[in-house]
Order: C-alpha cells, then structure tokens, then sequence
C-alpha cells in the first residue's frame, strides 16, 4: 500500500470505504506530519477535533452510510468560519475568535464525510500574493524554502505540496487559488462566480471572491469541486441557482478537435523564458493529444490590473467596516470614548496592506473620484468579459501561464507593494469576468521551482476545464513530482 500522505484524495475515498485503513488512522497519519507546523502552513490545529471527527466517519463507514469523501482530511483556509477552529483570516483584529457556525463550503464537505486538519495560513483577509501579508508569519514553499509559496491561499498549496493534508480550500478572488497552486506544484480550479457559496467565507471583494479546492491532480479537484457547490441563495443571493454537478462523471472525453485559444497578450515580454518554455512544452503535449491551438487577443490584458485594483479595494473598504473592536476579535485596551476605540482598535488590527488597500478603496469611491476611477473601472470590467465571450466564439478554452515567473524569493517585493500586484496580470482577467480557470503543473523552471498551466473557460464549463487537466495528467507526470525529502 502506497504511504497514506502520499495517497490522493481518490485513493484514500476508496481505501477507506474498502476499510482498508481506518479515518482515525489516517487522520492519524496526518497529524504527525502537521505537527511541528512545517512550513508555518497552519493557523489552528486540535488533534482531538480532528480525531473526533474522524471516529464519527468510522462509526458511518461501519453503519453503511459513508459520504463520497468519508474520512478523507482536507485543511481549510482561514477565510472560511468554522465552528470546531479558530478563524482569524490571517488577521490580528480576528485573534481569538471563534465563529458560531461553518461556512457553507465547510458544512458541504464536512457533510461529504471529510476530516478537518485545521485552518491554514494566508495573505491577511486573502490580500497578498505571496502570503507575506500574513499577521501570523510567512509560510514557505515546500520546493524552496528561501521562496514564498504563492498568495493568498498560500498554506492551502504549501500544505498540499509538502503532503500535510491531501486537499485544501481555497478562495480566488483575483488569483489566490490558481498563482499558489502554480508556485507549489499542485492543481487548483476557481470555478465559475457563484457555484459556490460564499457564505461564511470571510468577505474581501464580493464580487470576486469564490471558493475552490486544491489538491495534487485534477481528478481529486472534481471530486472536492463537486462536494464544494450548489445553490445556497438564502445565504448568499449571489449564488447560482444550477443543478450540482458530478465533475468525477465527466473526465473521460478526449482532446480530440478540441480548440485551445493562445492569447497573444499572455505571450509577451513580461513572461520569464524559463515559464514561457514550460508552458510552450505543455503546449506542444496537448497538441500531440489532439487539441488545436487557435491564435486569439484578449485586448484588455493589461487593464486588469488598474481596474482590479480599483474594484477590490472598493469592495474591501466596505467590507472590512465591519472590523472595528464591536463584535469580533481584537479591541483596543486603551480608549476614551467609542471613536477612539474603533480608530485604535483597526490601527492595532489592521496590517500595512490591509490599511493601504482600504485607503484606496475609500479614496476611489470618495465625491469627486467615483466617476473617474470606480465607475471607470465598472465599465472596463464589463469590455474585459466581453472580449472573453469574443475569444469564446474561436476557441473551447483558453491558455497561457498562471504568472510571469516562478516563485520568488520572501522578502524581494517588501518594499515594493507594486511588483506583487503586477505578477497578478494573466489571473486577474477571467477573476473580473467571473470565469472560470485553473492550474496545472506544467514542469520546472528555474531553481527547480514549479510552474502552472492556465486553463480559462466559458461560465460553467469547469467539467471541460478538468477534463482538459485530467487527459494532460494521464498522459504526463508533473502532478506526481514532489518537492525533495518529502
Ligand atoms: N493577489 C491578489 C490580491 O492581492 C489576489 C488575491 C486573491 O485572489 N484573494 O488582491
């Protein structure tokens, strides 16, 4: 028998319900791996809760009423509120606090039958793109510990690739699922906008943000993805009212005709060779699978950027009001009457990115610049999605690479917020068209660190997406590769 953390997701369903192995052993089995926390990937760990747990998927597995994924650990990111952990978004105006109820993506999984590891770390309110920007300390990746991980959902992939939980959650509200999974090696789907629900996912940009999972292949990513979704419209009216999908079902058609899109603007100067011949191998893999390439433009490429960092920290403004000392989490010791306590309360709080981002979200939406910036913005988004559907009319889905380079060393963008959100272009467009897209590892660039393939495709059509992932991962072996001493 394989090693238990070595296990997929796939495996460990199926060894489980064979009784092959018992979810106390396997949660076990984890336990010993995250304890010490590597890589400082978790946030909250209780070994009893995970164990209890996992006698209650013991007792259903022997009763004959197992779930698809009983047994099976998964970690969860510290947006997500959770009843049995702490929940601090990677914040410290969260210390300390604990919600009264799971989110919804939570409840979905946990009803599926799987164990919680914990909560893992992350960018402060999932804003960052290399997890620095947590109020609890930089994880590291797994492939190169003097390099970040990726961000926001950096502990999700670290843990995932060092093998400490064989799935994560994750949200992407402008690449946080995608970029770390690419950064650590492991594949990452943000479905669609609305497929799951955002309920009890803690709010940074809520017309952005969606949840999704993280695991080492795109097999294990349909069986999470369909556990995770569903309509859910009494709690969040954003969510789609579709019928839940099995993705598993659907991973068998072949690559044949199938017409893959090259935006010409993912391809241009600001790519590292390094990833560009990665990606331009995985190209070629698909090709000789079947698949055509199709040359296509996503003119507003570079727009993403400003209207993204427009449009987020608008949202992020005003949801992060709710932070001020009342009801959750941190409140200032010393204060002489209720605005001192709130201005101190989120001066104590907040990090440095997290005030910046409010800052210019409430200058952007301020008199006198709402027209010039938000609702520029607003309009721009709108042309982005529309060239997408545009692109949609040649090609069945898109590609191209995750980030320009690989990960990057912790500390190089410390002094330079800037460089960080640049890194974001290639994620940020199908984010803002509410799209959705994925990472595939692709193979190694330079330093040995990995590297993701992006596959964008119409809304809904996440089936495609993983089946596209799934018939590269048959026919190739970078999803298996991992990092050394692991
Ligand atoms: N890096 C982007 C940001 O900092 C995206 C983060 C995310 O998707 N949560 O906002």
């Amino acid at each position: 028998m394989t090693t238990l953390h070595d296990m997929s997701v796939a495996e460990l369903a199926q060894t489980l319900k064979t009784k092959q192995v018992s979810a106390v052993e396997v949660a076990t089995a984890f336990l010993a791996r995250t304890g010490g926390n590597p890589h400082n990937a978790f946030l909250d760990i209780d070994s009893e809760i995970t164990l209890a747990q996992a006698q209650a998927s013991d007792a259903r597995i022997a009763a004959g009423t197992a779930g698809a994924l009983e047994g099976v650990p998964i970690a969860h990111k510290d947006v997500f509120v959770t009843r049995d952990f702490a929940t601090t978004a990677g914040s410290k105006i969260l210390s300390g606090y604990r919600s009264p109820f799971d989110a919804t993506v939570v409840q979905k999984l946990n009803a599926a039958g799987m164990v919680s590891l914990g909560k893992v770390n992350c960018d402060e309110f999932a804003m960052g793109s290399a997890n620095e920007n947590s109020a609890y300390g930089a994880v590291t990746n797994p492939w190169d510990t003097s390099r970040i991980p990726g961000g926001s959902s950096g502990g999700s992939a670290a843990a995932v690739a060092a093998r400490l939980a064989p799935a994560a959650t994750g949200t992407d509200t402008g690449g946080s699922i995608r970029q770390p999974a690419s950064f650590c090696g492991i594949t990452g789907i943000k479905p669609t906008y609305g497929r799951a629900s955002r309920y009890g996912m803690i709010a940074y940009a809520s017309s952005l943000d969606q949840a999704g999972p993280m695991a080492r292949s795109a097999e294990d990513c349909a069986l999470l993805l369909s556990a995770m979704c569903g309509a859910d419209l009494d709690r969040d009216s954003t969510s789609l009212d579709v019928p839940t999908e099995n993705f598993s079902a659907k991973l068998g058609d072949s690559l044949q005709g199938l017409r893959i899109g090259i935006p010409k603007e993912f391809f241009g100067d600001g790519l590292a060779t390094d990833v560009r011949t990665a990606i331009d191998a995985a190209l070629k893999t698909l090709e000789a699978q079947g698949a055509k390439l199709v040359p296509i433009t996503l003119p507003r490429t570079e727009l993403a950027i400003p209207v993204y960092y427009i449009i987020a920290p608008a949202e992020a403004s005003s949801n992060l009001s709710r932070f001020d000392g009342v009801k959750f989490g941190h409140r200032a010791k010393d204060y002489t009457d209720l605005v001192s306590m709130y201005k101190k309360t989120r001066a104590e709080g907040f990090g440095e990115e997290v005030k910046r981002r409010i800052m210019t979200g409430a200058y952007v939406l301020s008199h006198g610049y709402y027209d010039a910036y938000y609702l520029q913005a607003q309009k721009i988004r709108r042309m982005i999605a529309d060239d997408f559907q545009r692109a949609f009319g040649e090609c069945d889905v898109i590609a191209g690479p995750v980030a320009p380079t690989v990960a990057w060393k912790l500390g190089n963008n410390a002094s330079d917020p800037l460089a960080d959100y640049l890194a974001d272009i290639f994620t940020l467009p199908a984010s803002l068209a509410g799209l959705p897209g994925m990472s595939v590892p692709v193979g190694f660039g330079e330093g040995h660190m990995p590297v993701g393939l992006q596959l964008i495709s119409n809304y809904l059509q996440e089936a495609r997406l993983l089946n596209v992932a799934h018939q590269y991962q048959l026919a190739t072996d970078h999803h298996l590769q991992k990092p050394e001493g692991i």
